[in-house]
């Protein structure tokens, strides 16, 4: 399958890596921060010399572990599924020592957490990479292949978790056992899930219990989508999320309205009423007071990138199924789905729902809402100017929070977004966009808030590959050009001298 990134199969000659290997003796980018001391231990282009061939020759390799990965059905949303996440931890072990890192199995009260390390020494640039070995569910009548068996079609792999986010973590490992193998002078983590498909509950727990055995200098997630196939993207962003119930109760029984009618109060039109109150319906414009105070305003130079991205309007309807849209203009999509907060209700619940009308007034209503929310608010904050404004003006109202998860906003500028996106150009051939993710993950917001290091999301799926849908795929494009990539930042702090310094 052709992604259109023309990038060939990875054979010496094919790529950009390898007209730059032969045409340039340039070192590599090191502008991030400047050396300690005035020679480098090795130069980058050096440290790479060989990695075209490396990569070709690593294809067979690569098939094999993603093959014995997809072959081992671990679902965390399915607690018969516990065996295969318990294999899966085991043989992400094996895969870690073959590639010449130690690697550990790490218990918490819930799936456990692999841990695989090269150490190069204390004063050297630490790494760590975060992956996740979990998988969703498969449904084998919605597949065109057997889900948990990797089948390959050329250059396409398909399978369960091939594209999320079992070959992203394959394509870093392949990446590290480069650097291992030649003994770069960088150390690497890897940090391999096992609960992010259901929300990561003990993620939080597994990093304050093993923090003094990561610390590190930066994270790279590799877990998330390019907006279009030929343009490479780094987040920068995500939004936030607060979900929160809201109950009226006015009775204690449904009552008959040619008895009540009138009089009574009916729950679901006050809260339809508290809904409009809260958000326009018509444009999305959420009208608590002070809920957007604290939005931190999107710059002209970020609307660019979320647009230079290759974001599509219509891609994006057919995408959805969406048949309309609030606005069409382009650059307000991005900005309203990367940079701004919204109100949503997801679900209404009381009174009569059966077939035909039965003309009950409720005693109770109930609806299911969220917000999500852009860097600078917060959860607590916002929820508390939610609800303040429904109770002050509905005291029958109870509104009750449910979860709350922060923004999350990392470089898009300066030396670690400038590192990024050296290895991605280097490995695709193009400058990547940087845009912000619309959804949250729960892992980024835990490693950014404790180990106190940037986080950048360097993904490698591409939006055909089908997230979470049937007939999910991964491709040797991607996992060729991933493997340059994660091998030239590699270099990029093998190259350091002494620790790498604060984010710019
Ligand atoms: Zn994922």
């Amino acid at each position: 399958m052709s992604d259109g990134t023309g990038l060939g199969d990875g054979q010496p000659g094919a790529g950009p890596y390898d007209r730059r290997m032969a045409d340039s003796r340039a070192p590599l980018d090191d502008r991030a921060v400047p050396p300690a001391r005035a020679v480098p231990p090795a130069r980058g282009d050096e440290l790479l010399r060989g990695l075209g061939a490396y990569v070709s020759a690593s294809r067979p390799e690569f098939e094999r572990r993603l093959a014995e990965l997809v072959g081992i059905p671990g679902v965390s949303a399915d607690p018969a599924r516990a065996a295969d996440i318990a294999r899966t931890a085991e043989h992400a072990v094996t895969l870690l020592r073959d590639a010449g890192l130690s690697a550990r199995i790490v218990a918490t009260a819930g799936n456990p957490v692999v841990v695989g390390e090269h150490q190069a020494g204390a004063d050297r640039p630490t790494v760590t990479i975060y992956n996740h070995l979990d998988v969703q569910p498969a449904d084998r009548q919605e597949w065109h292949t057997e889900p948990f068996r990797l089948t390959i079609a050329g250059d396409r792999y398909n399978g369960r978790g091939s594209t999320d986010d079992k070959g992203p973590a394959l394509t870093a490992l392949q990446a590290a056992q480069f650097a291992v193998g030649r003994e770069w002078p960088v150390n690497i983590r890897f940090v391999w899930e096992l609960e992010e498909e259901i929300g990561s509950p003990n993620f939080e727990a597994f990093v304050r219990a093993e923090l003094p055995r990561l610390a590190t200098d930066v994270v790279l997630v590799s877990d998330s989508i390019w907006i279009a196939a030929d343009r490479p993207a780094i987040d920068y962003g995500l939004r936030g999320l607060v979900t929160f119930e809201v109950t009226v109760t006015t009775g204690r029984n449904d009552t008959h309205s040619g008895l009540t009618g009138g009089p009574a109060r009916n729950p679901l039109t006050e809260l339809a009423g508290i809904i409009a109150e809260c958000v326009d319906p018509v444009t999305g414009r959420v009208l608590v007071p002070g809920f957007a105070d604290a939005v931190a305003p999107v710059t002209d130079a970020e609307l660019d990138g979320f647009v230079a991205s290759g974001f599509d309007v219509e891609t994006f309807m057919a995408a959805h199924g969406l048949t309309s849209l609030r606005t069409t203009d382009v650059r307000e999509v991005v900005r309203r789905i990367m940079a701004e907060p919204t109100f949503e209700v997801h679900g209404l619940t009381g009174g009569y729902t059966g077939p035909g009308v039965k003309t009950v007034v409720p005693p109770r209503a109930t609806a299911k809402l969220s917000a999500r929310i852009v860097p600078h608010q917060n959860p607590q904050v916002v929820f508390g100017l939610i609800r303040d404004f429904i109770t002050a003006r509905h005291p029958d109202a109870h509104v009750e929070l449910e979860a709350a998860m922060p923004p999350y906003l990392g470089p898009h500028t300066g030396p670690y977004a400038d590192a990024a996106a050296d290895a991605v150009e280097y490995a695709f051939g193009r400058r990547p966009a940087f845009v912000r993710e619309g959804g949250s993950i729960g892992a980024v917001l835990t490693m950014d808030e404790y180990l106190k290091a940037p986080v950048i999301l360097l993904g490698l799926s591409l939006p055909s590959h089908g997230y979470h849908a049937p007939n999910e795929h991964y491709d040797w494009t991607q996992a060729a050009g991933g493997i340059r990539m994660f091998a030239h930042y590699l270099a990029h702090l093998a190259t350091r001298t002494g620790q790498v310094g604060q984010a710019g």
